[in-house]
């Protein structure tokens, strides 16, 4: 009997349940479907293509060293699965539970579809540290504030991290499937890719490589290095495990051990481990909210008059100026250094530092009234961990429209954020080395108007000082 495992956001082979559980019955064969046609789903950005590009070359290869093949379709998934299970190849289907809308939607239609073929359907726990419905409160509701939320999850039992399983005999089965390079991921005329090429490898053989460094050099001093984007003193996990080359079960095991064997790392280890519960609260709040990307949270925010509101709604003081100013901020040509430095960063890089995320989100929704869905896009289609609960989630939480958010009049102040965390200005001299050039806005009156905007949307008057 040959089982399907169907990948999804899990293109690894270690710890990965639904892989095991599909080779410990006997031969597998292994599939992905880039799907783009279900509806609801949401067209992969450029930099997570390219991201999958090279994962899924790598997948590729690492299942044949297990005796996997790898079949690549494109299309809907309710339409490529019917073909491919009718064809009596199989017995069973594995795959990792999703959380999203459009995908939970999808994944009950395949379950659906392989039980009128007669084929077993075994859907398993992967992709977060527990499931979303397994942590809430104790009248069973989801939680909206995270502390709260991340001791209920500590004081659930997690799950132990699986073995990479052993290799198998090849099935003897063949199969009509597409090739990768059809797929036409990879950005031509212009390739823009080369300072993602210089910066990343994707896959899970890198990542695990990042995984012995950071336990080694990074984690126990996380807490005091989190903060700073002039060191390299986070983990850049971020796409690893957006893409699920690394489960945040291991993860979560191998700082727990750290934590546990070093006293004098586990503050930093301790510290990391929350920040990898804010993922599994991001993902909390996408499955008890699917709008997530597109809908305020604290509905109150509807009435906030963004000055460039999103594409679709209508315009509140819309103009010229504004086009120029989100402009500035996609190229990193605002005139503040950290902002400017954090957009060359994501342009070159497909990442960005946290610090540095919050900060130029805070200026493009506070002192350039741009609606946070503006920039949510923007990150979605530059980031290589863009993550369809994450970079709302934190959108909105800079924003203040989210659950558990920063207050909205807490506007950074992108001169003392670079005092603060970029003293010696390495940072901003190595990704905008040349001087700022004028600043499209000034800080302190932009700054009133936003608290302004954020008054009239609470029904007060405007606060002193404001224009
Ligand atoms: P570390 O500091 O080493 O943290 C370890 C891991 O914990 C991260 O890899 C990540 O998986 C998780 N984590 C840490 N902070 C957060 C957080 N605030 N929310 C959710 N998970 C977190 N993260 C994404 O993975 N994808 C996104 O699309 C994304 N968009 C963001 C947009 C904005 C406006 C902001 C302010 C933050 C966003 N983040 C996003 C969260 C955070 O900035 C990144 O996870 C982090 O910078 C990744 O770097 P790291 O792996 O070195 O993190």
């Amino acid at each position: 009997p040959t089982s399907l495992m169907w990948f999804r956001d899990d293109l690894r082979v270690t710890d990965n349940p639904a892989l095991s559980a599909a080779m410990a019955a006997g031969p597998g064969v292994a599939l992905f479907i880039l799907d783009e046609q279900s509806p609801g789903i949401r067209p992969l950005g450029g930099a997570a293509k390219w991201w999958l590009h090279h994962a899924l070359n790598e997948l590729r290869d690492s299942l044949a060293g297990l005796g996997v093949p790898l079949l690549l379709y494109r299309g809907a998934a309710t339409n490529i699965l019917p073909g491919l299970l009718a064809t009596g190849s199989f017995s069973a289907l594995h795959f990792n539970r999703r959380y999203g809308g459009p995908e939970r939607a999808v994944d009950t239609a395949a379950k659906a579809l392989a039980a009128a073929t007669g084929i077993e359907v075994h859907s398993h726990a992967g992709t977060l540290l527990h499931e979303p419905w397994s942590v809430s409160t104790q009248g069973g509701s989801n939680f909206k504030v995270f502390t709260p939320f991340f001791n209920a999850l500590q004081a659930l039992p997690l799950r132990r991290a699986l073995p990479r399983p052993a290799a198998q005999h090849a099935p003897a089965i063949s199969l009509p499937a597409e090739e990768l390079a059809a797929w036409d991921l990879l950005p031509v005329n212009p390739d823009w890719s080369q300072g993602l090429a210089t910066t990343w490898v994707p896959g899970e053989a890198a990542a695990r490589d990042r995984l012995d460094t950071v336990l080694r050099d990074i984690a126990g001093d996380y807490d005091h290095t989190r903060d700073r984007p002039d060191t390299d003193g986070t983990s850049r996990f971020s796409p690893a495990l957006r893409w699920g080359h690394l489960s945040p079960v291991e993860v979560w095991e191998a700082l727990g051990a750290v934590l546990a064997e070093h006293p004098d790392r586990a503050a930093g280890s301790r510290a990391m481990m929350r920040q990898l519960a804010w993922r599994d609260f991001c993902w909390n709040l996408l499955y008890h909210h699917p709008d997530l990307a597109t809908r305020n949270l604290r509905a109150e925010f509807d009435a906030f008059a963004w000055g460039w509101p999103p594409a679709g709604e209508p315009a509140g003081e819309q103009e010229a100026g504004m086009a120029r100013h989100l402009e500035a901020w996609h190229t990193g040509q605002t005139g503040f250094g950290l902002v400017d430095a954090g957009m060359k960063q994501l342009w070159e890089t497909g990442w960005m530092h946290n610090r540095v995320r919050m900060v130029t989100a805070s200026f493009l929704v506070k002192n350039l009234g741009i609606h946070w869905r503006v920039g949510e896009e923007w990150f979605w289609d530059t980031l290589v961990d863009a993550d369809a609960a994450s970079n709302p989630a934190n959108w909105q939480w800079v924003a203040g429209s989210g659950a558990d958010a920063s207050p909205f009049f807490r506007v950074f102040n992108p001169l003392l954020q670079a005092r603060k965390f970029d003293p010696r200005g390495a940072y901003v001299a190595r990704f905008a080395p040349l001087a700022p050039g004028e600043p499209v806005v000034d800080l302190m009156a932009s700054r009133a108007d936003a608290l302004a905007a954020y008054a009239c949307m609470k029904g007060n008057a405007p606060p002193e000082g404001a224009r």
